[in-house]
């Protein structure tokens, strides 16, 4: 058996063309979707997300306000320009490119973005919302995996879900969306005893963990659904997954393929995000 691969790319392209349509419908009622982008330092990787986020905004007729700070720049400094977006009427969604230099409370900092237009989904409101089953904004990778499995054509309820990876950003809200789409669902992480197990039982396996090829292809139920968020680049410059792709696809039903799966969603859900934001602005309840 060859596993189907879930093509993220022509999934992202989807839901960046409903995104298009939707910016259109919001600036016919005059109001045009805006993000602003907050980048602090010159942390080479950031600097290429930040661009690749503003780029795609573009192309969708999302306008991107760049903020461009000095790695030098304080907790107060950053609160300051946070509170001036969070009362300006004008932006819908405000993104803090993290990491954030040492000097900088993260924490902090992510706290005062106004829930409204935390369009990353990072803020305890969102989150707890979330937890609720009541959502307002999901964070982007995690959305992007579930759309992933919709197109997998999996039912998830009943089936066993392994999330493995617990962060905020990804493995925390991976586990609640599994559930309350009726999953039942393990969480995964580096204290795990027996990972290998976990895997063998799970009709669905959520991999976010960032190390190459962690997960072993031979550990995979034959016939599961594999979703592989990890990202990591190689000495010789590849990018690969953290599920060992070769032997994964062997025995899987469908697996994402790295790159080119959850990646291009990521960016795809939080231009989602930002319309969702805007129109909410252009039909307040
Ligand atoms: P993270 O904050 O570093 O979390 C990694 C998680 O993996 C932790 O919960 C950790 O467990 C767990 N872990 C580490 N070693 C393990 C082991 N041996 N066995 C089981 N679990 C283990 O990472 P993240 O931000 O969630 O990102 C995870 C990966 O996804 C990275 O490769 C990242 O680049 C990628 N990523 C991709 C996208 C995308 O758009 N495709 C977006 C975000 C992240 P503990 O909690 O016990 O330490």
């Amino acid at each position: 058996m060859s596993a189907r691969r879930l093509d993220g790319k022509a999934r992202a392209a989807r839901l960046l063309a409903e995104v298009e349509r939707r910016v259109g419908a919001c600036k016919e009622r005059g109001v045009r979707p805006c993000l602003a982008v907050v980048l602090v330092g010159d942390d080479p990787a950031s600097q290429v997300y930040v661009r690749s986020k503003e780029r795609r905004a573009a192309e969708v007729g999302i306008e991107a306000r760049d903020h461009r700070l000095p790695a030098t720049t304080t907790t107060d400094e950053l609160l300051a320009l946070v509170a001036a977006l969070n009362a300006d009427r004008a932006v819908d969604g405000i993104l803090v490119q993290l990491p954030l230099p040492p000097q900088c409370d993260t924490q902090r900092i992510l706290l005062a973005v106004d829930p409204a237009k935390d369009v990353d989904g990072f803020h305890p409101d969102n989150l707890g919302l979330l937890m609720l089953g009541q959502p307002r904004f999901v964070a982007c990778t995690p959305q992007g995996c579930m759309l992933l499995l919709e197109d997998a054509g999996v039912p998830l309820a009943g089936l066993r879900a392994l999330v493995i990876g617990r962060s905020t950003i990804v493995g925390k809200p991976m586990v609640q969306l599994l559930v309350h789409a009726d999953a039942t669902v393990t969480a995964a992480h580096s204290r795990t005893r027996d990972l290998a197990a976990e895997v063998a039982r799970a009709d669905v396996v959520v991999a976010a963990i960032g190390r190459p090829e962690f997960v072993r292809g031979e550990w995979i139920k034959p016939g599961a659904v594999v979703i592989d968020v990890g990202m990591n680049r190689l000495a010789d410059g590849r990018l690969v997954g953290d599920v060992e792709f070769a032997a994964a696809e062997a025995r899987a039903a469908a697996i994402t393929p790295v790159p080119g799966g959850v990646g291009p969603m990521t960016i795809a859900c939080l231009l989602h995000n930002v319309v969702l934001s805007a129109e909410r602005r252009a039909s307040p309840t």
